[in-house]
């Protein structure tokens, strides 16, 4: 398993096309503004090798039993899937911020059942090939983004129909030894960090779009690929030199448009080609591993949320309130409700036909839908507490000034024996949750992130068995027919 520094050193022999306010990035990861990102994902590696932490974040593969990351294996049970959300909450609690790794690693889980089944039922080779990328992404203890969210044109049309044909990534080209593919990728989390590319459909496919039914892997530097990142709330900050306004200087997160211009992909690390009635399945199990990771990774940064809460309440001497304690609990209710939706459908939780275990859907589906709403709610209250100063607060550069930064310092002190400083940067790190960088992560991701509120309704109403429960009722109220 690699450290977190082989880690950052095993991405700089990647030669990419990595774009960033108008310029191409020579050496992205030196970029101020990706450099926290980096150290967040680095955390997957760094705890791998942390007394503390080694046995959730490591775990004997299941293909060699040689110890692996265990963000690069495949859940063995409804436990292993628990161990996953425990080690999410660790990291969000580590950061607050999206530490990134979990898309490939879902992706990695969806791909294994739904090769399987395809193969059995086409008798292609998908799984094994599958399955020996997998080897090497454990063996090299690799970074995979997950590739699902087409670009789409216009919505109300389908892949095809669109006046673009590569508004959804779809086959050019067809050659003896692989494929070539046109189109775009977009909300790429973490694709600067990551070495390897797992491309799926973005929905369920008709066969007029089947050449649109298409799942592969490529490495990151595959020509014909190019990333342009997309700017994030105050992230200028990250390139004024000082250490508060940032919020969270050491950790961030990225995402990226990435774009494939005929890159071609060889038959090896092809795992899906043009079988449409098998998108929609690996669409719905990717989304839900997905959608279960949010009850892990959110309730982290819910953690650090409470604990600011309740840190800037004794700094403004409003921590006896009564109903400022309330609040505070009802953060904690509402974290730990979502932590409890995570545990609920990890441990419902059933094995597929390779042995990989796959949460329960439906109440994955409800993890999501409720952490489309209580990270908000939580921020609410964080706002509510934190005070007005949140948004009026004077510049790091004005509280280091010679002159006026003592009165700073005088007049924006809250109880005394609080350094007035240790305010301003807890101010700053509320900021940076609530509105600024990591708000991409706890709050719009929270939303759309695995996809949109919609998508679990849309799934909910599919899952849930309505006859049954009209069964119920009529046995109860003695309805014979
Ligand atoms: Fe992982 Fe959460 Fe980021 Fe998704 S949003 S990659 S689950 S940390
Ligand atoms: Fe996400």
């Amino acid at each position: 398993m690699k450290t977190s520094e082989e880690y950052v050193n095993s991405l700089r022999n990647l030669k990419r096309d990595v774009y960033l306010f108008g310029e191409k990035l020579e050496d992205p990861l030196d970029h101020p503004i990706i450099k926290p990102s980096t150290n967040a994902i680095a955390m997957t590696y760094e705890l791998a090798h942390d007394s503390q932490f080694r046995n959730l974040a490591t775990v004997p593969s299941s293909l060699t039993g040689i110890p692996i990351n265990r963000f690069t294996h495949l859940h063995q049970s409804a436990a292993e899937l628990v161990e996953k959300i425990k080690l999410q909450r660790v990291l969000g609690q580590k950061t607050a911020v999206c530490f990134q790794r979990c898309v490939g690693w879902d992706a990695m889980n969806a791909l294994d059942s739904v090769t399987y089944e395809l193969d059995e039922a086409y008798g292609t080779e998908y799984h094994k090939r599958f399955r020996s990328f997998l080897g090497t992404v454990q063996e090299k203890d690799l970074v995979c983004d997950g590739a699902m969210t087409d670009v789409k044109g216009d919505r109300s049309l389908s892949p095809s129909q669109q006046a673009d044909p590569d508004l959804y990534l779809h086959i050019v080209d067809e050659r003896k030894d692989g494929m070539v593919v046109r189109g775009a990728k977009v909300h790429q989390t973490g694709i600067v960090n990551s070495h390897e590319i797992i491309v799926m459909p973005t929905a369920s496919i008709r066969e007029e779009d089947a050449d649109y039914a298409i799942s592969f892997a490529v490495p990151t530097d595959t020509p014909g690929i190019t990333v342009i990142l997309g700017r994030q709330s105050c992230d200028l900050r990250l390139m004024e030199g000082g250490v508060i306004d940032p919020g969270n200087i050491r950790f961030g997160g990225h995402e990226g448009l990435v774009i494939f211009e005929d890159v071609f992909v060889p038959w090896e690390r092809v795992f899906m080609c043009r079988e449409y009635a098998f998108a929609g399945m690996l669409v719905e199990r990717f989304a839900a591993y997905h959608r279960q990771s949010y009850g892990g990774c959110k309730v982290g940064l819910g953690d650090v949320a409470i604990g600011a809460a309740a840190l800037i309440a004794e700094y403004n001497g409003t921590d006896r309130a009564s109903h400022i304690r309330d609040k505070i609990v009802e953060m904690v209710h509402l974290n730990e409700t979502l932590y409890s939706c995570g545990l609920a459908c990890s441990s419902e939780g059933k094995a597929t036909g390779t042995g990989t275990y796959l949460v329960d859907i439906i109440l994955a589906n409800v993890t999501k839908h409720n952490t489309t709403r209580f990270p908000y709610e939580i921020l609410r209250l964080l706002e509510d507490i934190a005070g007005g100063l949140l948004v009026t607060l004077p510049s790091e550069k004005d509280f280091r000034h010679p002159e006026i930064g003592p009165k700073i310092d005088k007049y924006l002190k809250g109880k005394a024996g609080v350094p007035t400083e240790n305010r301003f940067r807890l101010l700053r790190l509320i900021e940076n949750m609530t509105f600024g960088r990591a708000a991409i992560g706890y709050r719009a991701e929270s939303m759309h992130g695995a996809g949109s509120p919609q998508a679990q309704r849309i799934m909910i109403a599919r899952t849930v068995d309505f006859e049954a429960k009209k069964e119920l009722a009529k046995n109860l109220a003695g309805i014979a027919l």
